[in-house]
């Protein structure tokens, strides 16, 4: 999709440093990282939001967190515990409209969130 982020992103018209790629999902450090670990995980195609996946997306959803519970152990994380966290929409807090997985690790979290 021409004006998203995440899409620029994935096709190096905006530097990012990647983490994690394949056929599937690309992942990126959070420019913003609201912990030691805050890594995104996208999904290649363009997906909004949550709200827009269908029954064919499963499998590629799935991916994302399986991906992130590998970059959670390649971090280091997979004993002391991480988050993983989807904001769906303005009201639940989402930015860019481009499904993306936050993984957030390398401090201690509260429930509920903020
Ligand atoms: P959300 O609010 O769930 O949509 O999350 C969007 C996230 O993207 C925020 O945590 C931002 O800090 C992050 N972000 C925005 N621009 C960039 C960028 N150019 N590179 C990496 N992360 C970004
Ligand atoms: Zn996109």
């Amino acid at each position: 999709m021409a004006d998203c982020l995440f899409c620029k992103i994935r096709d190096g018209q905006i530097p990012a440093k990647l983490v994690y790629e394949d056929d599937r999902a690309f992942a990126f450090p959070d420019i913003q990282p609201q912990a030691p670990t805050h890594i995104l995980i996208c999904p290649r195609p363009h997906i909004a939001t949550l709200n827009d996946l269908t029954d064919a997306d499963a499998a590629l959803a799935g991916h994302l967190f399986v991906v992130a519970a590998k970059l959670a152990k390649n971090a280091g994380l997979t004993e002391a515990g991480w988050r993983a966290a989807v904001n769906v929409g303005k009201g639940g807090g989402q930015h860019v409209f481009h499904i993306h997985l936050h993984l957030l690790g390398g401090r201690s979290f509260g429930w509920p969130p903020g």
